[in-house]
């Protein structure tokens, strides 16, 4: 694997980057069979680095887990703290971290057995921007793509599970063939689901939408955030079923994610969202997210857990 850290977290030992390693016949590697979160940290100047909304996460991933009946053999506050203790083992100011739990070498078959436990590893590293630095002022061109989120009653969208992004690895190759730079999917009703790897927020006449839980989405907690921060300054939010054509006709789209932030889509299909840039909704949700880092926004949530 490209090192991009000294150090993982694998099974509750901090090891070399290079020796964290699996067998070929590992069961998540043939079956999709495992759980992970991305979660970030950020560097602040008023409480040192901080990682954003970790207890979310970390219960995301135990619900994830719990919906697949496997068995993590870490409780939450010993995720957390391996969470804090990898960033600090790699130096890390400001990281992406990657916590994944997931069968091992446990034998070919579907059929696992009742109350096996999973492998745990903690990965913490440098990633900047997402979808670019570009892309967060000026804002990215998507498309949407021509493969359906899973149907509710086919795989869990709820879970954040491994066998899950091989529909997000298709929308997002199929948008990158066509030239943009995310894909956009709908659900299996024809409604507008999410990204790649972010929900959508659409803005019109000062009309706030996200599409509900029942889209086949990730109930993301960067959607969350957003959802709260414009609260917080007067917006509510509607979760609606919103048709195709509502993003042709939006006069701001944002699309949100741990890995993406809060990001601006500048056109859809070739057809300019609003005037084609960054609007003044948008950008008051970004500086308000990016304010929580800076300290410039209040953090009345308790969503900043100092590592030290
Ligand atoms: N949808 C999908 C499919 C995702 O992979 C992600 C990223 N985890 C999101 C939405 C956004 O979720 P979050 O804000 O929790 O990162």
């Amino acid at each position: 694997a490209k090192k991009q850290a000294e150090f993982i977290w694998f099974n509750g030992n901090i090891m070399p980057w290079q020796e964290a390693t699996v067998h070929v016949m590992t069961h998540a590697i043939h079956y999709g069979s495992s759980v992970f979160e991305g979660v970030r940290a950020y560097h602040t100047p008023h409480k040192g680095t901080c990682i954003f909304r970790l207890q979310e996460h970390t219960q995301r991933l135990l619900d994830s887990a719990k919906i697949y009946r496997m068995t993590i053999p870490y409780t939450a506050e010993q995720i957390d703290q391996a969470t804090k203790d990898i960033i600090k083992k790699n130096n890390l100011k400001s990281a992406y971290i990657r916590p994944i739990a997931f069968y091992g070498d446990i034998g070919m078959g579907l059929q696992v057995p009742f109350g096996q436990e999973t492998e745990m590893v903690i990965a913490a590293f440098e990633w900047g921007a997402y979808l670019g630095e570009e892309g967060l002022q000026n804002g990215v061109d998507a498309g949407i793509t021509s493969w359906n989120r899973l149907a509710a009653n086919t795989m869990p969208t709820g879970a954040k599970a491994g066998g899950n992004y091989l529909s997000s690895q298709l929308i997002s190759m199929e948008a990158r063939r066509h030239g943009y730079q995310e894909g956009i999917a709908l659900d299996i009703n024809g409604y507008l689901s999410e990204g790649a790897g972010e929900n959508l927020f659409i803005m019109r006449n000062g009309v706030i939408s996200t599409p509900p839980r029942t889209a086949a989405i990730l109930p993301g907690i960067t959607r969350d955030t957003v959802i709260t921060l414009l609260a917080e300054m007067g917006y509510t939010v509607v979760e609606e079923n919103i048709p195709r054509e509502a993003l042709y006709l939006a006069d701001e789209i944002l699309m949100c994610g741990t890995a993406a932030e809060v990001t601006p889509v500048r056109s859809v299909d070739g057809i300019k969202v609003g005037n084609g840039s960054r609007g003044p909704i948008t950008e008051k949700v970004q500086s308000a997210f990016f304010g929580l880092f800076d300290g410039t926004t209040e953090d009345k949530w308790g969503w900043l857990t100092p590592v030290e």
